[in-house]
């Protein structure tokens, strides 16, 4: 099994356990609530925010539909400065090159800061594999590599962690108590990380966007790691996905704007860094040699289908925030790489439906995951389109599809749709549902059906 796939009970075992937790309830209630109201009042501080949301929907579109041609201008582009790129197709590709520049480069250490790539190929378990040790330098992404967990969130990855969680695992890593206090906690990070960088062989980016013009990586941080594992050890090997590639440096500007505001609220992280190649003659500071391992692993399937808009996605983050179902199963339930409806959407399409038939029907289709991408990815309808593939493709269960069969033959005539309600009320008189639907009902509160229906305008 990849570390995309995953077992199909995994959703709903998962996020039962969760709604028990009252501790990961209230840290994901906080946590969620603070990042939807931030974004909230940074796009009302926009007043052509849906101006601006259209054009960075079509410079990822135009890049999309046109991926050939920009991943070979990026790749010439950089090349001409010094850098190398390899194109992998899979993950099992990436993880080969990246272990043998980490081999050619005697490491013994690599300095990491986030990337979700490195999770979806699994990285770090293929260079221990190789003798490699890996240290996370996000500040999330270290507390959960310290609790032996994987990311829960794209843009935070240790949001169900309360601040006393993440005194207890610094604390064991000190030797001794750290209070948990914001300052405190921090400090006790840096003094844990700065030997890490300091040290290190080998620096591993993931990369928020390439410019195909000028063949430029775009790092956006908050913590300033990823200034310093890009800068300081030899070696640097960056990690993006084939379709974060934007055309060229005013549409990068438009997705900036967005970028931050739609994620944490902010007008723009606190470090926005461009790379373009190694040091060159004459500068003093950087690595000497550059490598950008671009990933396809499945994401081609999508070119040229209505599931290419998946491809537009920023990793922003604020589909989760606003996402009922992701706030209360949380991350986990997912899958270890991707998470929300945006990893309802990628997952499945990534892996193929019937690795991942649960994820589809993790959304209430409410919209509201739609209404908060700053991109325009209509997230919940491509749910609708992935439960309508789960039934063509006869991935669901036979009495699932028998029972909504039977559901739109009733209701498609006035006396099926009398019967069938009757036939509701009745058996809601002798209990509820039976068999699959009692196990759906479990949890969800149903009215009972009302003798006619009411208009309520
Ligand atoms: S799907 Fe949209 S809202 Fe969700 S992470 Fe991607 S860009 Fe952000």
């Amino acid at each position: 099994m990849t570390e995309l796939e995953q077992p199909p009970r995994r959703f709903s075992e998962i996020a039962r356990l969760k709604l028990a937790d009252t501790h990961t309830q209230g840290a994901l209630d906080m946590s969620t609530a603070r990042l939807y109201g931030n974004r909230t009042a940074a796009w009302q501080a926009v007043p052509e925010i849906e101006a601006l949301r259209q054009r960075a929907h079509d410079a990822r579109m135009r890049v999309i539909d046109d991926l050939d041609t920009h991943v070979a201008r990026f790749t010439e582009a950089l090349e001409a400065r010094g850098g190398h790129v390899h194109f992998a197709r899979t993950a099992d590709d990436a993880n080969a090159y990246v272990t043998e520049v980490c081999r050619r480069a005697g490491a013994k250490l690599a300095a990491k800061s986030k990337s979700m790539l490195s999770e979806e190929i699994g990285l770090n378990g293929a260079l221990e594999a190789a003798g490699v040790r890996v240290v996370e330098t996000d500040l999330g992404e270290y507390i959960v590599q310290l609790a032996g967990e994987h990311p829960v969130h794209i843009l935070a990855p240790a949001i169900e962690k309360t601040a006393q969680d993440v005194a207890e695992l610094l604390s064991r890593v000190e030797g001794k108590p750290v209070p948990a206090e914001l300052e405190a906690l921090t400090q006790a990070a840096r003094r844990q990380l700065r030997q890490v960088f300091l040290d290190a062989d080998v620096g591993i980016t993931g990369a928020n966007f390439g410019v195909s013009e000028t063949g430029s990586i775009c790092l956006v941080t908050n913590e300033g790691n990823g200034r310093l594992v890009s800068s300081l050890p030899r070696v640097h090997i960056a990690l993006m996905g084939m379709e974060r590639l934007v055309a060229d440096l005013p549409d990068l500007a438009v997705l900036l704007r967005l970028l931050a505001r739609s994620g944490t609220g902010q007008r723009l992280s606190v470090y926005t860094t461009l790379l373009t190649g190694p040091r060159r003659a004459g500068e003093e500071d950087g690595p000497e040699e550059l490598h950008v391992v671009i990933l396809d692993n499945g994401r081609s399937n999508l070119l040229g289908t209505h599931y290419r808009e998946m491809l537009a996605c920023i990793r922003c983050g604020a589909c989760l925030n606003v996402c009922p179902v992701y706030r209360k199963a949380g991350g986990a339930a997912y899958g270890p790489v991707y998470s929300g409806p945006m990893g309802a959407v990628l997952l499945p399409l990534l892996v193929g439906l019937e690795q991942a038939p649960s994820l589809p029907h993790a959304s209430s289709l409410c919209g509201a995951c739609t209404d908060a991408c700053p991109v325009k990815i209509p997230l919940h309808e491509l749910l609708l389109e992935l439960r309508k593939d789960l039934v063509d493709q006869r991935i669901a269960p036979w009495w699932e599809r028998a029972g909504f069969g039977l559901w739109s033959l009733a209701w498609s005539s006035p006396l099926g749709y009398r019967v069938s309600t009757r036939l509701g009320r009745a058996l809601q008189g002798l209990g509820g549902l039976a068999g699959p639907g009692r196990v759906w009902a479990r949890g969800r509160a149903l009215p009972r059906l009302g003798r006619r229906y009411r208009d309520r305008r």
